[in-house]
């Protein structure tokens, strides 16, 4: 009897995984690769950053979320490449042959070229981002409760958020939180005045993808929270305990975090083709790559229609690619894909989120409302959902946020050689699967 075909998916973010779950009575053989054996729920990420979550509430597996499948396998590595005429990708463990192959890499930081933004501010993309902002903020409080010198006091505790969109938002409103509700415990002596939370926008008014009106409620919400909100404003450089402006001012911030820059993920570049708007690879309405029938790109790697890069696009491509797929297999065209939008959502803190559904325009305690009921189901596992309720009713109801504890890990081990010997067993498996 012939082998089922193999189709690989790189990337277990929202696109690949749910096209991995979505093939599982399909007639093929999957292969999910992803550099980390986890998918991470990237909208609770500042939440970690700011010590209300840990990475174990956002981050889940590969193997449990696929194991009860039997037609999908996991690979833990890295594509660096992509061989069209050898129909494999090249990974740092050895080549994995494709029938068909799905890119859904997703997408990373954008510095634009600015190294001085690149060194010295911190991102908040992936799950290390997240703990290494989160320890960040723990050490400069703890430093600053020893620290004599008003004015050294002051620089330390002085943070920076570039960028108004919803990560910087909702990062700068649960940083405030943090600090006004649960350190000034913590740091009995600390004059809350000494510390300060600034977030900078280059545009006109935060959350520009929002109606105008519940950019301002945004605004007004973090500025009642002590959120120093400056709109209009556009950074030249960030240099140590300051960030430069282009006006030629300049902001006192010891801690810098950026999140006004993203584009697609590398891994587009290896395509060939010509890259569109954000570094995304250009398809066309079936998502296949052009001249390519056999490969489709999704989510946040994939240019199509200026579609926001947002779960939704990718969930819902991934679930057309699921049935373009099966469609090919069975000799069928594999139709064309259609975007229906669900609404967009943001949170300021508590009792305060904002939310947009098609007409309906919430802001203030609904918003919130329905951000934490969409944002706790669809999280991924029903334990992650447990837990992540009880820590928000904890610190909703004892303004506390329990993990404040600063932790790092020793590097991993060498690999040596044992690198490509997995990756030449994987292979095996996959297609003796
Ligand atoms: C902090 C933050 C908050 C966000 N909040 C929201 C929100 O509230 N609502 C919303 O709709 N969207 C939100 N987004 C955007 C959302 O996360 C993305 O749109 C979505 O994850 C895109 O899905 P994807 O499958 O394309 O990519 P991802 O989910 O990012 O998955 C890509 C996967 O590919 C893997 N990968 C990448 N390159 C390689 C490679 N070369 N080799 C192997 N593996 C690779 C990565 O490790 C990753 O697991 C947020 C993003 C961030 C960073």
């Amino acid at each position: 009897m012939a082998e089922l075909p193999l189709v690989v998916i790189v990337g277990a973010g929202f696109g690949g995984l749910t096209l991995a779950r979505r093939l599982a009575k399909a007639p093929v053989r999957v292969l999910l690769i992803d550099r980390n054996n986890y998918h991470l729920f990237s909208p609770l990420l500042y939440q970690v950053a700011t010590a209300m979550l840990d990475p174990a509430e956002i981050a889940q597996p590969v193997r449990k979320l696929i194991r009860g499948q039997r037609n999908c396998d996991f690979l833990q590595a890295e594509v660096r490449d992509l061989d069209f005429s050898g129909r494999q990708v090249i990974t740092d463990r050895g080549r994995v042959r494709w029938d068909y192959l799905v890119l859904a890499t997703g997408s990373a930081t954008n510095y634009f070229g600015n190294a001085s933004l690149k060194e010295r501010s911190y991102g908040l993309k992936q799950l290390p981002d997240g703990l290494s902002l989160r320890n960040r903020v723990l050490d400069r409080f703890e430093r600053s409760r020893w620290e004599e010198s008003v004015e050294a006091r002051r620089t330390m505790l002085s943070f920076a958020i570039i960028g108004g969109g919803p990560t910087g938002v909702e990062l700068a409103g649960a940083l405030a939180e943090l600090i006004h509700l649960v350190l000034r415990k913590d740091f009995r002596g600390l004059d809350v005045g000494e510390t300060r939370v600034t977030l900078v926008e280059g545009g006109d008014r935060l959350l520009p993808a929002f109606h105008p009106s519940l950019s301002e409620a945004a605004a007004r919400s973090l500025r009642r929270k002590r959120v120093d909100v400056r709109l209009g404003t556009l950074v030249e450089e960030v240099h140590p305990g300051e960030v430069v402006l282009q006006d030629g001012t300049s902001l006192a911030a010891d801690t810098v975090v950026w999140t006004a820059g993203v584009r697609a993920s590398e891994l587009g570049e290896r395509t060939g083709v010509e890259l569109g708007r954000h570094g995304q690879v250009p398809v066309g309405p079936t998502l296949q790559l052009e001249g390519h029938p056999n490969v489709f790109v999704i989510g946040d790697a994939a240019g199509l229609d200026d579609l926001p890069m947002l779960i939704p696009v990718a969930m819902q491509q991934a679930k057309h690619v699921a049935s373009a797929l099966t469609r090919l297999v069975a000799g069928a065209a594999p139709g064309t894909f259609q975007f229906r939008d669900p609404g967009i959502m943001a949170t300021v803190g508590r009792n305060s989120g904002i939310a947009q559904l098609g007409r309906i325009r919430l802001h203030g305690f609904p918003g919130w409302a329905m951000w934490l009921g969409v944002h706790l189901m669809n999280v991924v596992t029903f334990r992650a959902r447990a837990v992540v309720l009880l820590n928000w009713a904890w610190d909703y109801l004892f303004y506390d946020r329990p993990i404040r504890i600063m932790v790092s890990a020793a590097p991993a081990a060498p690999e040596g050689d044992h690198g490509a010997s997995a990756a030449r067993a994987a292979g095996t498996t996959t297609s003796s699967m």
